[in-house]
């Protein structure tokens, strides 16, 4: 479980709300039990159940198990989805190891806005189920404009091009981080978008085969092909 609060040996960690209930009533804890607690600062960390009160379950910080994890330098930057294609996004770019999840405005995105709690829950989950001791960052949502804009000079843009590129694979062979992904949205880039993409110094590019992706689809596939080709 992740926990607000930095842990260390010896602390007492008391468990409130939707953790506790998924502690007390679905993993049936009782004083004694070991739980993993992880605090995306000094990693994770053995615990013992002291107390598992209906509301809360208090538990005794023992020895760390793990460091925080170093994750590939890759930041995934789709454009907003309808919500639940875009939450597989978020659960699936978790579990692949991405290091930031940066959600981008485009002319044609159906959504707008993301629900920030929501999301934050499901990467954490997400992170629980696949064991990370770090949490992807979630950024604010920005407008393409203003991304392209503000763009880090030393990082590279690969730009999931439905339209031709490297093949993605073959570009990301001899990449290394730090490295992003930018997916379109169920529209694609207006034309407009795309030479204003293809125009910025840090943008390449790159080919996910010769088929019309769904952007979810070349959002996981193109993660996975760089942690493949340059990630762990
Ligand atoms: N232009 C598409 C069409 O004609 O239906 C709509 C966009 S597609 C559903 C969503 C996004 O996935 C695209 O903007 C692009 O970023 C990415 N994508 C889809 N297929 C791809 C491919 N074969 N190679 C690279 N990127 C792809």
């Amino acid at each position: 479980l992740f926990v607000e609060n930095p842990l260390a040996a010896d602390a007492q960690v008391v468990i409130e709300g939707n953790q506790a209930h998924y502690l007390g009533k679905v993993m049936r804890v009782s004083p004694g039990d070991a739980v993993i607690l992880c605090d995306d600062v000094t990693g994770e960390w053995a615990a013992e159940v002291v107390d598992a009160a209906k509301r809360h379950v208090t538990l005794c910080v023992k020895e760390q198990l793990r460091e925080r994890e170093e994750v590939p330098d890759f930041w995934l930057c789709p454009a907003l989805l309808k919500k639940d294609r875009f939450d597989l996004v978020l659960e699936k770019a978790t579990e692949l190891g991405v290091a930031r999840i940066a959600p981008v405005v485009t002319r044609r995105c159906v959504a707008d806005k993301l629900n920030t709690e929501r999301a934050d829950s499901i990467v954490t989950e997400a992170a629980e189920q696949c064991a990370r001791t770090a949490l992807p960052e979630i950024a604010p949502v920005q407008k393409l404009e203003a991304m392209l804009r503000d763009w880090p000079e030393e990082r590279i843009l690969y730009f999931a091009d439905e339209d031709g590129g490297e093949a993605a694979a073959d570009a990301f062979c001899y990449a290394d981080d730090p490295a992003a992904l930018l997916v379109g949205p169920e529209g694609g880039f207006d034309d407009a978008e795309r030479a204003m993409i293809r125009a910025h110094p840090s943008a390449r590019p790159v080919s996910l085969g010769p088929r019309i992706l769904r952007g979810e689809t070349a959002a996981i596939a193109g993660t996975a092909v760089w942690m493949a080709e340059a990630g762990d």
